[in-house]
């Protein structure tokens, strides 16, 4: 008995931590980078500050504990979440209990008083692009116990569905950010649709989970965008502090500092930081995550925060 219940905690050990956290992603090619700067109507796809979107409330407002926390319980089939059918709407959120939410501008804020206040959520956006530079982020993660969001390009994942593999084999959670990386706000309901569920499906039967977070490329996702994005239980979100990574040329000096600044400045507290899969922010990262933990800051876990029932 004493081996059997031994056997069901290394099993529940092993999951919790390959499985807790899905997948991540990369960054956009310079192209999206430029473009996401020239979408500014729908929000602040400039990365400067905080998105206002004063359509956004209805989506943010309300959120309650959503059907995402869904505790996985697999020890007893010792299957992993990837295997399991059942696993399909929900990203193994084992145990993580849903103490933050979003608010309207998309920074990140404690359910409950008393609750830490001083974090901020990574994301890396437009991936999944190269092994080498995803291996990178996560090592810097890793070593200071941070998940950040990779949202993820459908279309990429066809070419490479071996890094979405290797992100979420290390622990990061996947988010979508569209299958083409258009700007989606003015397209047809059924265009927004093929967009975002396709990769829901691509992900989901890549590693077995399905994401639970969207954002819109070039924070552009207007109404149909955020209709969609709830009709697949998705918690849809911009951000609110710009690293500007995209902005920066491979020939530029000082990339890391400017990275720094460009954050630091925007900084308070649910700061919902947008970066990309790029070399320069995956050589600043280790510089920046240490700059916001001596500012006191936290790294909010992803899976930490609850999504709007569907
Ligand atoms: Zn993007």
């Amino acid at each position: 008995m004493g081996t059997k219940t031994a056997a069901i905690l290394l099993t529940a050990c092993l999951l919790l931590s390959a499985c807790t956290a899905a997948k991540p992603e990369s960054a956009a090619t310079s192209n999206n980078q430029t473009s996401a700067t020239s979408d500014t109507s729908d929000n602040t796809d400039k990365g400067q500050g905080v998105a206002s979107s004063p359509t956004n409330s209805s989506e943010q407002a309300g959120s309650n504990h959503g059907n995402y926390s869904t505790v996985q319980t697999s020890p007893q089939t010792g299957k992993t979440v990837a295997d399991s059918n059942e696993a399909t709407n929900s990203t193994a959120t084992a145990n993580v209990n849903k103490t933050y939410h979003l608010d309207n501008a998309y920074n990140v804020a404690p359910n409950q008083q008393g609750a830490e206040k001083k974090v901020v959520l990574l994301t890396f956006d437009d991936g999944p692009k190269e092994a080498i530079m995803i291996n990178k982020i996560i090592d810097i993660l890793d070593k200071h116990k941070a998940k950040a969001i990779f949202f993820v390009n459908g279309y990429r994942v066809k070419e490479h569905p071996e890094l979405l593999k290797l992100i979420h084999d290390r622990g990061q959670p996947i988010g979508n950010h569209s299958w083409d990386h258009i700007v989606l706000k003015n397209k047809s309901e059924a265009e927004v649709k093929k967009q975002i569920e396709s990769v829901q499906k691509i992900v989901k039967n890549t590693t077995g989970q399905t994401p639970m977070f969207f954002r819109p490329p070039h924070g552009a996702g207007g109404h149909v965008g955020r209709k969609v994005a709830k009709e697949n239980g998705l918690l849809y979100m911009t951000w609110s502090v710009g690293s500007l990574d995209w902005t920066m040329k491979k020939n530029q000096p000082n990339k890391t500092d400017a990275l720094l600044k460009n954050v630091t400045e925007q900084l308070h507290p649910g700061s919902n930081i947008l970066m990309h899969e790029l070399p320069w922010t995956a050589e600043a990262l280790d510089s920046l995550l240490t700059r916001l933990e001596q500012k006191g800051y936290q790294f909010v876990d992803p899976q930490s925060i609850e999504v709007p029932a569907s």
